[in-house]
């Protein structure tokens, strides 16, 4: 792609709200809750991570059912009992790609590399919906086929 079709490429700077799946239907888990909680959750869902959060909505970690299989492997087994032993809080990923709702596309689609979901977040970190890769790509496809289509 040339240059001067990447500058007509307006929706890169366009905002991202119209993508994000609401907090209303974001499936999550609190700090407190135990690791058998969270494994039934992220099961029964079907999603691999999900957002943890304090009281308060704020956006705290990510758990995913890797992180719990990994806490609860022994030596030579899976210790099923330290699912009750530890808390999401103990074993969550703290490192999490968080945006804001008039962050811009192009800096969705960069995020959206190396994470499968982004977390949409107001300046109080309260967590506000979460926007997912497939759905950045879905968006992108429609854009570069229209494109095509009108050439
Ligand atoms: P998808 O691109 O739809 O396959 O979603 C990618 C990942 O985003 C899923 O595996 C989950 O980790 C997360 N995700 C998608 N939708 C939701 C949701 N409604 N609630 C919580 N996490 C979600």
């Amino acid at each position: 792609m040339k240059r001067e079709d990447l500058k007509n490429c307006t929706f890169l700077d366009e905002t991202i709200k119209s993508l994000i799946i609401p907090i209303e239907k974001v499936a999550h888990v609190h700090l407190n809750n135990s690791l058998e909680h969270a494994l039934l959750v992220l099961v029964k869902s079907g999603y691999t991570a999900i957002p943890v959060l304090d009281k308060d909505s704020k956006l705290n970690g990510v758990i995913s059912k890797a992180l719990i299989l990994d806490s609860i492997l022994g030596l030579e087994r899976i210790e099923l009992d330290r699912l009750h032993d530890f808390k999401v809080s103990d074993v969550m990923e703290l490192k999490i790609a968080t945006m804001e709702m008039k962050d811009t596309f192009a800096k969705a689609l960069a995020l959206s590399i190396n994470n499968p979901f982004i977390c949409m977040t107001d300046s109080n970190d309260s967590l506000k919906g979460i926007l997912t890769r497939r759905s950045l790509l879905v968006y992108l496809n429609q854009e570069l086929f229209q494109r095509k289509s009108l050439d």
